[in-house]
């Protein structure tokens, strides 16, 4: 067995992992013990990584046309495309559009070929849709984008306040470590701010479930009692920060009193006076905050008016408090850091400031530098569609589902000139629109660095060989400059090479002007890069080791900014009643490219859904489980609904991941409002004006299948792998001529067999299964709605023969014994699924969370579903909220 240590490809928390390889070429992960982040956990998807390993759909080498060709061909039509474009309509006329999947080191050379040899700042990532505003808003209160704390002060802390961050399933390890904190120190307080009750309000001691868009009042109003109780740390302020007076004549104009902030965030006054009292009693607090905050046009203003309530406090760069940011993506922070946003330079220095320019220059000795910041990512595709960017390169980023009024960016793709995407996916919404695609290596086979949400520079190591022709993205960067005529500005052969130069122009003419530098790391040689340990930046001369905390030393002079509550883009109104916000589900990451190929994180949330209050429904005309149809200005999804008392009314909620490769219109950012925040231009992804009404089929079924099957036809179809092949959520506007002709056309090679056939037209219930030597090859259960066990069905194909009752129960959709049916799953580690966990808690008298483990071993590995878990026993018990659902 060879072992690898490397870092997770998903979120910001970072984990550590031990890949272990086996002389088959088997895989299999593990949590590292020894890495800071995670000191051995993983979640769900973590957990389950060695089931996306696979090459299907993998793009494995260079296509022009559709064609496969070979890299010189691909490089050089690349290279000759952007020349031409460059020469007849100037630099700006083209565009990299990048991703926080890319490691450091790809970042870096993307930027420096875009600002440094192109001359232009028309570089952007999907990370401006996740963390932009926080990185203004750094910039305003710090002077840099810096996060100033550590994982450790959320365990050292007393009080966290945890706003718009369902981090219990979008930064489980992180959570896991808070909940483990809390169960040692119980003065620990957890207060969560959001509109939705999500899974991270489960074990809250306070939730504000504030109006949406309202948080700058929130917190304006806790700067005003801050400073009215007495509470400012007079000191701090007046030694180490500036502009107190204006922002906190701001707050007193926004929220000047408790009745003022309750009511205009729609929460009950009481709630808010008892979170002000917390946060003004308790020294080591903790603001942690996430999209919530940051997906908004108000969103620098948000984090702006956190960060006031810690420097009034003084509660900034010391152990157990501070404000942070959470990153959604594994390498968000590295982008910022080598300057991957149009906005940005390079190493934290600034695009607008001559003396920086020419230093960078002078260093890249490149022949010219962007003098200007480039697009931002919406204004960047908004610039494709109206023809002023005629070539664009797309780098492991998938903007056709993941950009706000997304079916624009789709038109804007198909009219450009040139769409260069390379990525490890073959078959995705954006490839699907390029005249080149150039095949990047995935997670496992590339090598660099990444930063986590607390300023950790990890390596990621690759333990698999390259598969097909796929290469490095800072490879293929290079090749492309290379091309452009600049050969030896980009004669990189390693990744280590790229960063001993980042690494050593972040300590380009730094004094300690900036605090991002990592020049210490410069000279390191290529052994001492491949082993290099987890470290936090700054890593200087004088602190080689890194650095846990920043800004808290009397070098830093902090900045209120005066931040008023402003309305909203586009309030929901009579055509369009309703706001909806969008979101991760807990083992589903970003467009499934990864976590739809394992069938254990496939299974959790299986198909699209719109999260909606009953009252909401009720007037909408849906009921929990029906199809509907959401419509904003911007587009359209279809989405099954989940009726639930945890959406505040007039709100809803749907999933950002469902891609035109696993559902039928189910791209929520089709709908998205793109209205951006003025300061940092990330779009309002979380406040839409949304109606919803029910999507009306003749049919549903659900068919279980060892092969994919041909699902145009239908209205509506959903699907998801499964240990054994496909499940599809199927629904259609008319009703077959004949059900009998029309199953035999979906399981497409299986058409021998014996099938077993059930029907009730009265009832409009049909019911077919084919069995091969006893074996079950596929079942398709039709009515006008489908109450069977998906999970009991998909449990038979691992059988090699059906029993007798098996085969009694197939077409009646469920067991015919008095077993408990699985049920949808919740622990995806053990498989566990809920109609198990709730026989267990009934007929075993259980009372915790750890009692449903020992008995079904439910949340006893990542511990991601312990807050399902907990709301299980709520129901169960007949106590809790969610038996009120
Ligand atoms: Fe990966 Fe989960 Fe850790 Fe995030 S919390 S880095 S998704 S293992």
């Amino acid at each position: 067995m060879a072992m690898v240590r490397t870092t997770c490809p998903y979120c910001g928390v970072g984990c550590g992992i031990v890949a272990q390889t086996g002389a088959d070429g088997s895989v299999s992960i593990a949590g590292d013990l020894a890495h800071p982040a995670n000191l051995g956990r993983l979640c769900s998807k973590g957990t389950a990584l060695a089931e996306t390993l696979g090459l299907a759909n993998r793009l494995l080498y260079p296509e022009i046309g559709g064609q496969r060709t070979d890299w010189e061909t691909a490089l050089d039509r690349v290279a000759r495309g952007f020349a031409e474009t460059i020469s007849r309509h100037g630099p700006d006329s083209v565009a990299f559009y990048v991703s926080g999947q890319l490691l450091t080191e790809d970042y870096y050379v993307a930027n420096k070929l875009m600002k440094g040899f192109i001359g232009a700042a028309n570089i952007d990532t999907n990370s401006r849709l996740c963390m932009a505003s926080s990185v203004a808003a750094h910039v305003r209160a710090f002077g840099e984008d810096i996060v100033p704390g550590n994982y450790e002060d959320l365990e050292e802390a007393e009080l966290i306040v945890c706003v718009g961050s369902n981090a219990a399933w979008c930064h489980p390890v992180l959570f896991q470590r808070i909940a483990t904190a809390r169960e040692r120190n119980p003065a620990l307080r957890l207060v969560v701010i959001d509109p939705r009750r999500t899974a991270t309000v489960e074990s809250a001691d306070l939730h504000l479930a504030l109006r949406p868009g309202s948080d700058v009042t929130l917190f304006n109003g806790l700067l005003a009692h801050l400073a009215r109780s007495g509470k400012a740390d007079a000191d701090f302020v007046q030694r180490q920060t500036q502009d107190l007076e204006d922002a906190l004549a701001a707050a007193k104009e926004d929220a000047s009193s408790l009745d003022r902030v309750a009511a205009a965030c729609g929460l009950d006054i009481a709630e808010v006076a008892r979170f002000f009292d917390w946060f003004a009693a308790t020294e080591r607090t903790v603001t942690l905050y996430s999209q919530g905050v940051n997906q908004s046009t108000s969103g620098t203003d948000k984090v702006n008016a956190i960060i006031n309530c810690h420097l009034l406090t003084g509660r900034i760069g010391r152990a157990g408090m501070g404000p942070f940011s959470l990153t959604g993506q594994p390498n968000a922070m590295g982008g910022r850091e080598v300057g991957g946003l149009a906005n940005q330079l390079a190493v934290h220095m600034r695009i607008e400031d001559p003396e920086a320019r020419a230093q960078v220059q002078r260093f890249w000795n490149a022949p010219v530098v962007a003098g200007k910041p480039g697009l931002k990512a919406v204004e960047l595709f908004d610039a494709v569609a109206a023809g002023r960017i005629r070539a664009i390169w797309i780098m492991a980023t998938n903007p056709v589902v993941s950009l706000p009024a997304a079916d624009r960016v789709r038109a804007a793709l198909q009219r450009c000139d040139l769409v260069v995407v390379s990525d490890c996916v073959r078959d995705s919404d954006t490839a699907r629109l390029a005249h080149i695609l150039l095949p990047a290596l995935a997670w496992g086979e590339k090598d660099g660095t990444v930063t986590n949400s607390e300023r950790r520079i990890s390596r990621q190591r690759a333990f698999l060989p390259p598969p097909g022709e796929a290469k490095p993205d800072w490879w293929i960067v290079s090749q492309v400059a290379s091309r452009l005529g600049h050969a030896a500005a980009f004669a990189y052969h390693s990744a280590a090479e790229i960063f001993r130069e980042h690494a050593a122009l972040s300590g380009l003419g730094n004094d300690g002007s900036r605090r991002f530098d990592i020049s210490a790391l410069a000279a390191i040689d290529d052994e001492a890069y491949d082993s290099l340990p987890p470290v936090q930046w700054p890593v200087t001369a004088r602190r080689p080791g890194g650095t846990a905390r920043l800004l808290g030393d009397e070098r830093f002079k902090g900045r209120f900014v005066a931040v008023r509550q402003r309305r909203v883009a586009n309030e929901p109104d009579k055509e369009f009643p309703l706001a909806l916000n969008t979101g991760r589900v807990r083992d589903h990451w970003h467009t499934m490219t990864r976590t739809g190929l394992s069938p254990r994180l496939s299974g959790h949330t299986p198909e699209p859904f719109v999260a909606i209050h009953p009252a909401d429904a009720a007037a909408a005309g849906v009921a929990g489980g029906d199809l509907a149809r959401i419509v904003s200005p911007w587009g359209e999804m279809i989405a099954r609904v989940q009726c639930t008392g945890a959406q505040r009314p007039g709100t809803v909620f749907a999933p950002m991941h469902w891609t035109d490769a696993f559902t039928a219109c189910g791209r929520v950012d089709a709908m998205v409002n793109p209205a951006v925040d003025p300061v940092s231009g990330q779009p309002e992804l979380k406040h839409t004006p949304v109606r919803v009404e029910r999507f009306t089929v003749a049919w549903q079924a659900v068919a279980l299948t060892r092969r994919p099957i041909d699902v145009t036809g239908s209205a509506y179809w959903a699907r998801l792998v499964t240990s054994h092949g496909w499940r599809y959520e199927l629904a259609g506007a008319v009703v077959p001529q004949s059900w009998d002709e029309w199953v035999r056309t979906l399981p497409a090679d299986e058409r021998t067999g014996e099938w077993i056939v059930y029907r009730d037209p009265r009832h409009r219930v049909f019911r077919a299964a084919l069995l091969q030597d006893g074996r079950l090859e596929a079942c398709v259960l039709v009515g006008s709605d489908v109450t069977v066990s998906r999970e009991w069905l998909a449990d038979l194909f691992t059988r090699n023969a059906l029993s007798a009752a098996d085969r009694m129960g197939l077409l009646a959709g469920r067991p015919m014994a008095a077993a408990a049916e699985p049920g949808p799953v919740v622990c995806a580690c053990f498989g566990v699924g809920e109609g198990i966990i709730r026989a267990a808690i009934r007929e075993r008298g259980l009372s915790s969370v750890e009692a449903i483990g020992g008995a079904v071993r439910a949340g006893t590995n990542c511990g991601s579903c312990r807050p399902e878990l907990a709301s299980l026993l709520r129901a169960e018990s007949g106590t809790g909220r969610a038996a009120a659902e």
